[in-house]
């Protein structure tokens, strides 16, 4: 086996065993972006296919099918592969389309004894389910970065127990990740009012407030003074909103292109290649590098869709942490607010299998604690000065209640309730009135408290 594994890609292995050995049918694995899920589920299939096992491995894009190939292939697994083009094979280990799989299920005649689910917080969707419930015996192992369903729903129903890898904060810390510098511009944009449905804003109402000349010369000219000949990934809520993005870049002379789910995958790794080389610096996308795209030359990413959907936000992010060499830390401009709504890519999350939607109609998600420099724009979580541009930072009241702490919330809740003890204990208008004393109130205090205790009798 060629595989190499990093260390904690070891260890979210060896705890996956644990798991399996302490009863778990289907555990989910949480791995960051960027740490490598497709190398450790591959470890994990061709070690499985070394015992004689049947291994089916579900994604839910072409190009996941060719990463999931390469790496299995790199581990010396000899496999098949189930996708429109491919003939069917008989191969122990096989990476399918789940769309193509949904369609031949009932021409499948073996049955596999663990189903390997990439990017699983998918798998609650239709065309999943269908080929889950068909081997209901089968073990299950999902790989996930992001462990909730865009509409905010848990995976309880597909998986049984979570297994938490390394956080992005740890990755960074290894060196595995790259740290990032965000800068939260005020967005020009009108964002007020946008309706969610499912769980996110509408692609088509958000594309009206952001694709405007005004929004996306902001956002050029930001790029241009804090990031300029980086290379760099924009985020657009539509097609034609990147199209317009794209024209804007390449007028203000920045050599750009727009890479879509309808770009032919020739032409993809084409751009791909222009970018890390150097020879475009800008590519403008909707959402088909979200997932499964791999660019580390990748230095900054530009927000311009603004998503309530945390997944989302941290796949996008997520595409330009990854380390490449030149590149000390990630850039990250966002104009629409998203980190102001989900907090920092490293932020610790508190996963769960539980629907988050049914938990924040109740109390409501805990808004993150971002701090925007009014001089350089930068966000970061709150400090005495801003960590970009060292401008002294303004808090607020609530940041201030929060810095000083809940110690002296308590000091001053203590002293009201000492307080409220002695004016209970005194009984009668003399001891009220050497309360009054005690404290400087006026004697007139201890009259009203008396006459109101007399009136309610
Ligand atoms: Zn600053």
């Amino acid at each position: 086996m060629s595989l190499t594994l990093r260390p904690y890609q070891h260890q979210a292995i060896s705890e996956l065993r644990a798991s399996y050995r302490e009863g778990a049918r289907a555990p989910l694995l949480v791995l960051p972006t960027g740490a490598g899920k497709t190398v450790v589920f591959s470890a994990v299939s061709a070690g499985a296919a070394a015992r004689g096992r049947h291994v089916l491995i579900l994604v839910h894009r072409r190009e996941l099918i060719t990463q999931a190939s390469a790496k299995l292939a790199g581990a010396g697994v000899d496999h098949g592969i189930i996708a429109a083009g491919f003939p069917a094979s008989d191969q122990p280990v096989q990476v399918a389309s789940v769309q193509t799989l949904a369609r031949r299920l009932s021409s499948i005649s073996w049955s596999p004894d663990l189903i390997v689910i990439d990017e699983a917080h998918h798998a609650v969707a239709g065309t999943w389910s269908a080929a889950l419930s068909r081997w209901p015996n089968a073990y299950r192992l999902g790989v996930t970065a992001t462990p909730v369903r865009q509409d905010g729903r848990g995976l309880g129903a597909v998986f049984d127990s979570l297994v938490l890898g390394p956080s992005v904060s740890e990755l960074i810390a290894g060196t595995f990740l790259t740290p990032a510098r965000i800068y939260a511009p005020p967005p020009i944009a009108d964002l007020a009012g946008l309706k969610a449905r499912a769980g996110d804003y509408r692609p088509e109402e958000a594309a009206e407030r952001m694709d405007r000349p005004i929004v996306t010369g902001d956002a050029i000219s930001h790029y241009q003074r804090l990031c300029n000949h980086k290379r760099a990934i924009v985020f657009c809520c539509s097609t034609q909103h990147a199209d317009s993005v794209n024209t804007a870049f390449n007028q203000r002379g920045v050599r750009a292109a727009t890479l879509l789910g309808t770009t032919p995958a020739d032409q993809r790794d084409h751009l791909v290649r222009q970018l890390a080389a150097g020879e475009l610096s800008v590519l403008v996308t909707v959402d088909v590098v979200s997932e499964g795209f791999d660019c580390p030359a990748a230095e900054a990413a530009i927000l311009l869709r603004p998503t309530q959907s945390l997944g989302l936000y941290l796949q996008q992010v997520g595409r330009v942490l990854r380390p490449a060499d030149g590149k000390d830390a990630a850039l990250i401009l966002d104009h629409v607010g998203n980190v102001h709504r989900h907090g920092f890519p490293d932020d610790l999350r508190d996963w769960s299998l539980d629907d988050r939607l049914k938990r924040s109609r109740n109390a409501g998600p805990p808004a993150p604690c971002v701090r925007t420099c009014e001089v350089c724009f930068a966000a970061f979580a709150p400090a005495p000065i801003c960590p970009c541009c060292g401008t002294p930072a303004k808090l607020s009241a609530r940041e201030i209640r929060q810095r000083d702490g809940e110690l002296q919330e308590l000091a001053r809740d203590a002293v009201a309730r000492s307080r409220r003890r002695d004016v209970g204990r005194a009984r009668t208008l003399a001891e009220l009135l050497m309360v009054a004393k005690n404290r400087g109130y006026s004697p007139g205090w201890a009259y009203r408290i008396h006459n109101a205790r007399s009136n309610r009798r």
